[in-house]
């Protein structure tokens, strides 16, 4: 073998043809070259091969056969991966060990190219970035591919090296799960749907990938006979929204055996997370308070657990690395204690401004961050990130942070991360600017540094045709109204009603987005993404239109001002027609929310008649809100009530539990109404207080309107009704009621068992 090659080489014309590239196909021509990989190809090799011969067929019609490095190497050829000529060809063997499992190297030496890559995915990116670079492939949704049709399909001379500025790259957004996508944009983290012909994933193990203290040591399982496992607060242990107590033994043993117990079930896997639930509560037994007060923060007995953990998972499983969540009231580092080598904090960007990049910017939350990750980077060389680029109130929902994607992108590379999550709208496509995001991300992840305007254009010209330039002025402007994070911060539960953006932008905005449709009217694709575009612009207009909140009770004698407008009719009409039209999409993370917004959007679209007028309305207790249903009251049958059934509030309490706001009510403005309530107070024998107390609360201006309170001994067992006001209505306005006040120091308690409202009756006054 050895020395075949060897005579090869000798026949090569050195350097000369290595300035001027090679050509790789032309169309109308034979092939000029093979496709030649090892024999001994990985699947992801031989994919490779066969995704370079496909792409370029697709482009130039000109189909290079495939061979195996087993025969002779008999012309110019493509070497996919480590062929058995590669040390001739370079004069050395290539290391591609030192490449790591996703670099690669690209030369073009005599009449050849090189795409020297490891077996994993490491030369199938190498492919890819042949095909991308020099052939102009684009894979910017798993529905939108660029292959242009190219007369010759050549390369310039090359030697380069790549390797990836994260180990891990998970651009976390719903289409780039697509396995070819994400492997086409060398993406490899835990969710993309990455197999083997792939070179697999970065993947966590044993069902164990957040949020991991529920199912490894359940408070279902545990809590009974074991409270001591679980959060103490306030002098008590806790089972509902709980976490673990980290400094008991026994927590540790069933942790440690169940970490163990999924390890051995797939062992493949090289990350196993234990992580604390997805709320707060943590821990603060004697024990427990004193290693976080020592550490200066809840990150103390967290880390010191799992290293406990990871201590016993290396014996066993050396090459496992324990991922742990630093999140919320874990974010900050501990003082003394240091992860082990085979722990990964996961560090949380959660509370942050995403209008601007993270550091630099004046938010609280963001300064605070920055030092956080200091402290974690100067601990460990394994620090992950978890990352958040959407708003998860709703994925459609405008969202400017594409400016400042890189900015973070690469503040994370440069505080020493090697695994950067960046979660997105990832139950559905078309969020705001879905794609475009999830591809950025994955070329940044790959290279914070390539240069942030090439690659805009490059999206918004493959992507959206010849609405392109329509499509940027709308981006251009959307990314300018967010300009003073420390007084008007972006963040991730922003609700499309409170952001800062102007209506008038919006209106300009709509007929911006109009023309785009029209520019490209004749090209479907492009129409479909432009159109999938539209919708957040669409989405604002119509939660910024007025009366979009459900009314429930009506006492008007114009109901004709609650008619929807046609304006937004045609609104709810569009976005239900853009949402038929797409696959797929989500309005927002909360399903509850994402069904309640469509039922709200048909209504809109379709509503019902209006009632007649009436300046008097009965309000049952169903329509009344309450907070915290199930823990201060709840819904209850009962017979003294008119209906059967009413609002009944515990004692345990005396919060405003119950409102009714006046956005709900249907009321003529600036004339004066009477509201009144049927209650009934279940008295403590031989107990004196207050049984309850209520009003009408202005949330605009912080004022109360009426008001009535009543002490036990003056009201009677049955149900009465109660003047609260006579006032003059907003909408701002809301009618609120609690039990009756007492003094919760010394163990007092409330002077009444419970308190049932029945009903409330709303009449105009004059
Ligand atoms: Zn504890």
């Amino acid at each position: 073998m050895k020395k075949l090659v060897f005579l090869f080489a000798a026949a090569f014309v050195p350097m000369v043809l290595c300035a001027q590239g090679l050509a790789i196909a032309t169309r109308g021509q034979s092939a000029m070259c093979s496709i030649v990989r090892p024999a001994n190809a990985t699947p992801s090799q031989i994919y490779a091969a066969g995704e370079f011969q496909k792409f370029t067929e697709q482009m130039t019609g000109v189909k290079l056969p495939i061979l195996t490095d087993d025969a002779p190497l008999t012309g110019p050829a493509v070497l996919v991966g480590d062929t058995r000529y590669t040390a001739q060809l370079l004069g050395a063997p290539c290391d591609v060990g030192a490449l790591g499992k996703d670099g690669f190297r690209l030369k073009t030496c005599q009449d050849h190219l090189l795409i020297l890559g490891g077996p994993l995915r490491g030369t199938l990116y190498g492919v890819y970035e042949v095909l991308e670079r020099f052939g102009g492939c684009r894979w910017y949704a798993s529905w939108h591919s660029v292959i242009p049709k190219r007369d010759t399909f050549a390369v310039p001379a090359l030697d380069e090296t790549q390797r990836p500025a994260f180990a891990l790259r998970e651009p976390f957004w719903y289409d780039m799960f697509n396995g070819d996508l994400a492997a086409r944009n060398k993406a490899n983290g835990n969710a993309m749907r990455l197999e083997e012909r792939h070179g697999g994933k970065i993947r966590f193990g044993g069902g164990l990938f957040c949020h991991t203290f529920n199912p490894l040591c359940p408070p279902e399982e545990f809590f009974a006979s074991h409270p001591e496992y679980f959060s103490e607060i306030d002098g008590k242990r806790v089972k509902e929204h709980t976490q673990l107590c980290l400094t008991n033994p026994e927590v540790l043993k069933i942790v440690t055996a169940r970490v163990l117990e999924r390890i051995r079930k797939d062992p493949s896997a090289k990350l196993f997370s234990v992580s604390q639930n997805d709320w707060h509560n943590c821990c603060t037994c004697p024990a427990c308070k004193a290693v976080d007060d020592r550490e200066e923060s809840h990150a103390g007995t967290l880390i010191q657990f799992v290293n406990q953990v990871a201590e016993a998972v290396e014996k066993e499983f050396p090459e496992v690395w324990i991922e742990t969540l630093a999140y919320q009231y874990t974010r900050k580092p501990p003082k003394t204690i240091r992860p082990r080598r085979n722990v990964v904090p996961r560090l949380c960007t959660i509370e942050c401004d995403f209008s601007r990049p993270l550091d630099g910017n004046a938010f609280g939350q963001n300064l605070k961050f920055v030092e956080d990750i200091r402290g974690w980077s100067a601990m460990t060389d394994k620090l992950f990130i978890w990352d958040y680029t959407t708003d998860f109130r709703g994925y459609i929902t405008p969202f400017p942070n594409v400016l400042a994607l890189q900015g973070n992108v690469r503040f994370f590379r440069d505080n020493r991360v090697v695994g950067l999550f960046e979660q997105g709208a990832y139950q559905g496509r078309h969020g705001d600017f879905a794609e475009l995001k999830a591809w950025l991300l994955a070329k940044w992840l790959w290279n914070p540094d390539l240069p942030a305007e090439p690659l805009l254009n490059d999206f918004f010209a493959g992507y959206y045709g010849a609405a392109a330039p329509l499509v940027r002025r709308y981006f251009d402007e959307v990314h300018t109204f967010y300009n003073d994070p420390e007084k008007k911060p972006l963040r991730i539960f922003d609700d499309v009603k409170n952001l800062v953006i102007p209506g008038d932008f919006y209106d300009r905005a709509a007929t911006l987005w109009q023309q785009a449709e029209a520019a490209v009217k004749d090209s479907p694709a492009h129409l479909y993404n432009v159109r999938m575009g539209g919708i957040p612009v669409l989405f604002a207009r119509l939660s910024r239109a007025p009366r979009q909140e459900a009314v429930k009770v009506w006492v008007t004698a114009e109901p004709g001002r609650y008619a929807v407008s046609p304006e937004t009719r045609g609104l709810a009409a569009e976005l239900l027609a853009r949402f038929a039209e797409a696959k797929d999409i989500r309005i927002s993370e909360s399903e509850e929310h994402h069904d309640a917004t469509l039922a709200q959007w048909k209504a809109l679209a379709n509503p019902p008649p209006l009632p007649a007028p009436q300046a008097r309305a009965i309000v049952e207790d169903t329509l009344l809100s309450l907070g915290n249903r199930g823990t201060w009251g709840d819904t209850a049958a009962d017979p003294l009530a008119e209906d059967g059934s009413a609002m009944k509030l515990t004692n345990t309490h005396y919060e405003w539990c119950t409102t009714l706001p006046f956005r709900q009510v249907a009321f003529d403005s600036g004339k004066k109404y009477r509201l009144r309530m049927r209650v009934r107070v279940e008295k403590e024998p031989g107990k004196e207080g207050e049984a309850f107390w209520s009003g009408v609360y202005d949330s605009k201006n912080k004022k109360g309107y009426g008001g009535c309170e009543r002490a036990t001994s003056v009201v009677g067992d049955g149900y009465a009704w109660y003047d609260v006001a006579e006032w003059v209505p907003e909408e701002a306005h809301y009618f609120w009621i609690g039990p009756g006040r007492f003094d919760k120091k010394g163990g007092a308690a409330s002077a009444i068992k419970a308190l049932y409202i029945d009903k409330l009756e709303i009449s105009r006054a004059e």
